[in-house]
């Protein structure tokens, strides 16, 4: 029996299976598909220390209706999956009540991510960091000169964590990316945040790592698992096997919820869904990520591409993609870097942000299922915040201290 076995070699799970094996623990991985395919695939690949403002905020629920209705904006539901995410929904509506609800999760997203490059230091030693991530600040940029009442509270919540973004008005945005359309007047530059020079081949470096370490990787879908109490070991039933662990920690994304579906968890996680477009690099030249505030989207210059993601879809896990989107991203794309070479497209994506209410991950276990550790619904930052997570969690694991107060993480808080 391996000392411990992980579900899931997305970002997250290959995070804590580094962290496990350098407190010298052997560690199994099973995932179905190959390590870095699902959610940490595509995304923006954005390191975001400075990101500490939750999704849901007071006053949002009143844009909520004018998003629903433009073809074009940043959120959706379909309708026919609205009955199933309402209570998510909800409970979404209910986090963002209040400014003291946002405060306390924005302190609790920035511990998360404000060590980030350092802890990816520490997982992947200085030579793989140097291939995998670059700091190189990000660019937030907004057409609009007057701040919204959200800006000033994103603010208001930035400024209660040190964070401090540096202001820029007119020509000096430009000095610092020539190539941007002259319809941006407003812009903060956040100069300790970064990007990885490509998330998918980051999980795949965690990944020689982990199996360079003696890490055992099982390519299985898990169909079910049970508890087996008189023992305190779970049964994972996989597509290929039937396997029993004493110890184990679901990372499986947007999927946890139904991984875990069989031990009767309740879990407020629902999949924010979201697209890519990506671009050979040599379609545009620039070097600093910039994420356009007003219609939620970002642009990142990866080694080997140029990616354009955004929009948040609550449609579940099987709907099929929505293939307007493509288009609507490459002409948010072509209208903030008009320079933008079109001929150069080479792909479209579709992922599935694991989200909870909060915008916090669930780390830790439930008193009822001792020995059973979840690690998932990272939302929006899950590349920046795996990680630090995974320090908490082989913390956790080991009975090692964590040096942070972890209960906003905890299940316990829904
Ligand atoms: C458009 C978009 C842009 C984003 N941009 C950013 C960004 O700029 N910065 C940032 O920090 N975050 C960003 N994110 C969020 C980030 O990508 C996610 O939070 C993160 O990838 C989640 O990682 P994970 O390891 O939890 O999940 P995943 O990477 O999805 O890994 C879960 C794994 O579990 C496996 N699995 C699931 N079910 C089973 C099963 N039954 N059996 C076996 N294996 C199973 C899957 O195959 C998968 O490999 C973005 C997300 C999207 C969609």
């Amino acid at each position: 029996m391996q000392a411990i076995t992980i579900i899931g070699a997305g970002i997250v799970g290959m995070c804590t299976a580094v962290a496990l094996q350098q407190r010298g623990l052997s560690v199994q991985v099973i995932d179905e598909r190959e390590p870095g395919t699902g959610t940490s695939f595509g995304n923006a690949g954005l390191i975001s220390v400075d990101s500490c403002v939750p999704i849901a905020l007071p006053g949002m629920i009143k844009s909520v209706p004018k998003w629903l209705l433009d073809p074009k904006s940043p959120l959706s539901v379909k309708p026919s999956y609205l009955p199933f995410a309402a209570s998510w929904l909800l409970r979404w509506v209910k986090s963002g009540a209040s400014e003291s609800k946002a405060l306390k999760q924005g302190r609790a997203l920035r511990e998360l991510h404000k060590d980030a490059p350092l802890k990816y230091r520490e997982l992947l030693g200085s030579e793989i960091f140097d291939q995998s991530i670059r700091i190189t600040g990000q660019l937030h940029v907004w057409e609009q000169v007057q701040k919204s009442p959200t800006d000033l509270l994103g603010e208001r919540i930035r400024a209660q964590n040190g964070v401090t973004p540096r202001e820029l008005m007119g020509p000096e945005i430009f000095d610092l990316i020539p190539e941007m359309d002259r319809s941006i007047r407003r812009a903060e530059f956040y100069e300790k945040n970064g990007h990885v020079t490509n998330p998918y081949l980051l999980v795949q470096r965690l990944f020689k790592i982990f199996t360079d370490n003696g890490g055992q990787f099982l390519r299985q879908k898990v169909v079910g698992i049970s508890r087996q109490p008189d023992s305190n070991t779970y049964r994972i039933m996989t597509s290929a096997s039937d396997i029993t662990v004493r110890q184990l920690v679901i990372c499986s994304g947007a999927w946890s919820k139904k991984v875990l579906s069989g031990l009767g968890v309740s879990l407020p996680l629902e999949t924010e869904r979201g697209y890519h477009v990506s671009f050979d690099r040599s379609a545009l030249d620039f070097k600093i990520p910039v994420l356009h505030k007003e219609r939620a989207f970002g642009v990142t210059p990866m080694v080997d591409n140029i990616r354009v993601a955004g929009f948040v879809e609550i449609a579940g896990l099987d709907a099929a993609p929505k293939m307007q989107r493509e288009e609507v991203l490459i002409n948010h794309a072509k209208r903030l870097f008009p320079s933008l070479d079109l001929s150069l497209k080479k792909n479209f994506w579709l992922g599935f942000r694991p989200s909870t209410p909060d915008s916090l991950p669930i780390l830790g276990r439930l008193d009822a299922m001792p020995n059973l550790y979840f690690g998932f619904g990272h939302g929006h930052t899950g590349i920046t915040g795996a990680p630090k997570s995974a320090e908490i969690l082989a913390n956790m694991i080991t009975g090692a201290p964590n040096t942070i107060d972890v209960t906003p993480y905890d299940i316990k808080r829904f």
